[in-house]
């Protein structure tokens, strides 16, 4: 797709509605490989150079999210992957695979998430 001010505009849209659905803060978002070369290196780290091979990267430490707005063909797609990306945000701790997807079709169809809570474990109170 061809990154215009109106469409930057709608994608920053659509990251403020379902991060707030998913009790999530809302991350930093770069649209373009130059943005992800242009930023501090240890933000992007292990996918600086090799992020133009994906429609979008969650940079977890970060707070920090791709979408690879160039590569992405049509609107659904685009969808898809911010949902994508910001269930990654959501469950960091899941990977991959059939509950991650189970997950990502719950949020597009409009479903919220309570916040994640890390757990901790403790020997002493
Ligand atoms: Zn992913």
């Amino acid at each position: 797709m061809k990154l215009d001010p109106e469409l930057k505009l709608q994608i920053l849209e659509k990251i403020g509605i379902y991060s707030n659905r998913f009790s999530i803060p809302e991350p930093t978002v770069l649209l373009t490989t130059k943005e992800v070369l242009d930023a501090p290196k240890g933000m992007t780290e292990g996918r600086r150079t090799s992020a133009y091979k994906y429609y979008g990267v969650a940079y977890l430490q970060h707070n920090l999210v791709f979408i690879n707005i160039r590569k992405i063909p049509d609107e659904r797609i685009l969808e898809d992957t911010i949902v994508h990306e910001l269930i990654h945000m959501r469950f960091p701790y899941l990977a991959h695979g059939k509950r991650f997807n189970r997950l990502v079709r719950q949020g597009l169809r409009g479903k919220s998430f309570l916040p994640y809570r890390k757990r901790y474990t403790t020997s002493t109170i």
